[in-house]
């Protein structure tokens, strides 16, 4: 029968792999991976017999054809992509093709770049009272975006936003991040390769972005956060505070002076 499991290998790090990501790895008879997205220090868990395939040295039909050959030989296939493969991981076409051939398939979480970015900059992305949302976007490249999602009507909402996929044209981004309603003074990261050995960071305000990235020469790899939670330093959050109870603690009473 065969299958094939599409593994998030994580941002970078090769220690960031999951437990089980390794343990489907080192099982699997065929490994495919993008030199260009992975990091090749997670192939090190690959069994010294496994077949393993650089993705884009071949087309779609080139992956079509080991996929059968996993179907009529009962291969076990690791399919590692970057960070997490809910995120821009292209899976969907995979597991057409796969439902198509007949193919079993499985998805592993992986740590998405978002969770790498926020680690390097040492914050957390939800801070209370200020922004307890994340949107995750792109700008419009090839991919068109759909209607109601250009970076303008999102950053009406003032909120934090991780931009992948964008670091490519700037000043297009900048100028669409303040037009939809962000000061020019919102607080901006701009985390490149995250927890890689060259991981840069870029921390500025929103109207020096464009020209930030620019003078860095980033244009892939980076991930993008803008939002006033990165300069909060944070109310206390309400799950420590004693006024609130959850499932462990009851809250204190609280004492109404007036
Ligand atoms: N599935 C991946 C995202 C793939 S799309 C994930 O969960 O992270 C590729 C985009 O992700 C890049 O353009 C960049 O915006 C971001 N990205 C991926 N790895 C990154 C890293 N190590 N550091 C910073 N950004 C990264």
């Amino acid at each position: 029968m065969g299958k094939v499991w599409f593994i998030g290998a994580g941002p970078g790090a090769p220690d960031l792999l999951t437990v089980r990501g390794a343990r489907l790895i080192g099982e699997a008879e065929v490994v495919i991976w993008a030199r260009s997205l992975v990091n090749e220090g997670v192939l090190e868990h690959a069994s010294p017999g496994a077949e393993v395939v650089e993705s884009t040295t071949i087309p779609l039909e080139g992956v079509r054809q080991l996929y059968e050959r996993a179907v009529a030989e009962d291969l076990r296939v690791a399919r590692i992509h970057s960070g997490d493969p809910s995120i821009y991981g292209a899976v969907m076409e995979q597991v057409e093709l796969c439902e198509e051939i007949g193919l079993e398939w499985e998805i592993v979480p992986g740590v998405s770049s978002l969770g790498a970015a926020a680690a390097a900059i040492g914050r957390e992305l939800t801070v209370p009272e200020v922004s307890q949302s994340v949107i995750l976007t792109r700008r419009a490249s090839r991919t068109p975006m759909p209607e109601g999602e250009e970076i303008r009507s999102f950053a009406a909402h003032g909120t934090m936003m991780a931009i992948f996929l964008s670091a490519a044209r700037p000043r297009a981004l900048q100028e669409e991040l303040i037009d939809g309603g962000y000061a020019p003074d919102t607080p901006c990261a701009v985390v490149y390769k995250a927890s890689w050995p060259d991981e840069l960071v870029i921390e500025c305000p929103l109207g020096e972005l464009a020209d930030r990235i620019r003078e860095a020469g980033f244009t892939r790899q980076a991930l993008i956060l803008v939002g006033p939670g990165l300069a909060a330093g944070g109310t206390r959050s309400h799950l420590y505070s004693p006024q609130f109870s959850h499932m462990f603690r009851r809250a204190e009473e609280r004492e109404d002076a007036s």
